[in-house]
């Protein structure tokens, strides 16, 4: 159940949500609601015009890199950030590792937010491969016509692959190296079963290749592909680094915060204190309307 506000006494929270998945922006949205959360949200800044949380009135938008752990530490302390909520997906395994290292050295508390990866069902025909790399020698035998839903960046790693045709769906269009030959989709979900048993049909698709995602708003390729028989390499996620406290949602995410006012939270803001500046190449940098 999701606290109302944090306990009473917390000291005004400065939380950071690294972002960039639609669970990241959610939590956001959730934190924005809570009367003492600041909450700012962040990206990287690759995607041309990003999904960004609905409360956009309350939480504060940045975007770009933080330029590794001592970016990140440099941010932490200039923002005054108290508590720190890795959103980020679950393939983003360089930011994740930053947030370990860096609110490691910078003494903030951090929190991986990890939607729990797909299950294979009765009927699923899936080969579990460790990277892309292994997916795209996977491909052998599996069938000509690719649907691959890894995004725009793993392209290039099927692009020697030219006994096969593909299907390159992503949100924003994939770099110039390519396979020979492929087509390109540019779609953002969430996807309908319906529509995706559509799509592959019309496109003959034999094999379906995706990343271990998780959650909802993709899942219905894994569905559609159940319904017609076909195979699924499914690329496993990188490990978490070591030593990071894990919730699956935000739900959890809510009660983790709210524990951490037992003390980690710093003293209150003297009076008249200013937000800081946002790092250069915020999206809106000193956005905290309404607060
Ligand atoms: P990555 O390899 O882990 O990160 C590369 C660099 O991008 C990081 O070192 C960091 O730059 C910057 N960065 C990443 N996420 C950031 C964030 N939320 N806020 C500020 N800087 C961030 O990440 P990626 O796999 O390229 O993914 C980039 C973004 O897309 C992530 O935010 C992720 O949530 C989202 N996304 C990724 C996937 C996927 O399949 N990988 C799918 C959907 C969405 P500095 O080193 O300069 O700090």
């Amino acid at each position: 159940m999701r606290p109302a506000h944090l306990r009473p006494g917390c000291v005004t929270r400065r939380v950071l949500v690294l972002g960039g998945t639609a669970d990241g922006r959610l939590l956001a949205e959730r934190l924005a609601e809570l009367p003492d959360v600041r909450v700012t949200y962040s990206l990287a800044g690759r995607v041309t015009a990003p999904a960004l949380p609905q409360a956009a009135g309350a939480a504060r938008i940045r975007a770009g890199g933080f330029g590794g752990v001592d970016g990140l530490v440099d941010y932490l302390r200039s923002a005054r950030i108290t508590a720190v909520i890795d959103g980020t997906h679950p393939f983003a395994a360089v930011m994740t590792g930053t947030a370990v290292a860096g609110c490691r050295a910078a003494g903030v508390p951090l929190l991986v937010m990890r939607r729990p990866g797909w299950t294979e069902s009765a009927g699923d025909r899936w080969h579990r491969v460790p990277s892309l790399d292994a997916a795209a020698r996977a491909l052998d035998g599996l069938g000509e016509r690719v649907f691959l839903t890894t995004g725009r960046s793993s392209a290039a790693v099927f692009a020697g692959l030219d006994r096969h045709w593909f299907l390159l769906r992503s949100v924003e269009a994939p770099g110039p190296v390519l396979p020979a030959r492929s087509e390109i989709l540019l779609e953002r979900g969430p996807f309908t079963v319906e529509g995706e048993t559509a799509l592959m049909r019309r496109y003959q698709v034999d094999v379906v290749v995706t990343k271990d995602s998780g959650g909802t708003l993709t899942a219905a390729k894994l569905s559609a592909a159940r319904a017609l028989g076909l195979p699924v390499v499914m690329v496993d996620r990188p490990p978490l680094p070591a030593g990071a406290a894990t919730v699956p949602d935000s739900g959890a995410a809510l009660r983790w915060l709210d524990a951490q006012c037992d003390g980690a939270g710093g003293p209150p803001d003297p009076p008249g204190t200013q937000d800081p500046p946002g790092t250069p190449g915020s999206a809106d940098p000193l956005a905290w309307p309404g607060r």
